[in-house]
């Protein structure tokens, strides 16, 4: 079935685009990344589907931008990378042409896939497959959200009096916040205020 008449089909006026990244050879050696893209376009809402050599760069982030134009775009899927290292590159892009920022979907096709499944090509293809029907799937059901700042209380609640709680009490007290430091005990310490002596310097441990 042609795109434009599956996004009819569909019915709800989602129109995503898809950009599946070869990350050079990093995706693309062990993932058929064309494969994935081919796949990608049959999917459900989805009005175009393109591979791009390196997604991140201009000329990958130029593609993502001209198709939002060209196909009228309202949700983007990127498989690349971890959305730890990429996700505010491709918020800003699509915000650049006018779309809410956080209608914006990834699908880990490095970290969880060609560099996790390197000797298996056909088993990586497959997993990206799912990655990227999982996302497109996950982005037609993304909400437009906005931003806002609001005052918050600068101090810290922290739950716990043994030797962590008393460590991260002290340092954000350090840090200048006011601390509260609870504990289902009446004294602090934790297991640290029962022992006796603690190696190496054999010092009462409190
Ligand atoms: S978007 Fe991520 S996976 Fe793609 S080229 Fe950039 S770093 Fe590599």
């Amino acid at each position: 079935m042609p795109n434009e008449e599956k996004q009819t089909a569909a019915g709800d006026g989602l129109r995503v685009g898809v950009f599946i990244c070869d990350c050079g050879l990093n995706i693309a050696g062990s993932v058929d990344t064309q494969a994935v893209t081919d796949y990608a376009a049959t999917l459900p809402r989805v009005v175009c589907a393109v591979r791009n050599r390196y997604t991140c760069a201009d000329p990958g982030q130029n593609e993502i931008k001209a198709a939002i134009r060209e196909h009228n775009l309202n949700r983007v899927v990127v498989a690349s990378c971890s959305p730890l290292m990429h996700e505010p590159t491709f918020r800003a892009c699509i915000a650049s042409e006018g779309l809410n920022p956080y209608l914006l979907e990834m699908a880990n096709l490095r970290e969880h896939c060609s560099w996790v499944h390197g000797g298996d090509k056909d088993g990586a293809t497959a997993k990206a497959k799912d990655l990227v029907k999982s996302a497109a799937a996950r982005a037609a059901r993304l909400q437009a959200r906005e931003e806002t700042s609001m005052p918050v209380t600068q101090a810290a609640l922290v739950v716990g009096g043994g030797v962590a709680g008393i460590q991260a009490s002290l340092d954000l007290a350090g840090a200048g916040y006011q601390v509260y430091l609870v504990d289902k005990e009446p004294s602090i310490g934790g297991i640290m205020a029962r022992l006796d002596k603690t190696f190496p310097t054999m010092d009462c441990a409190i």
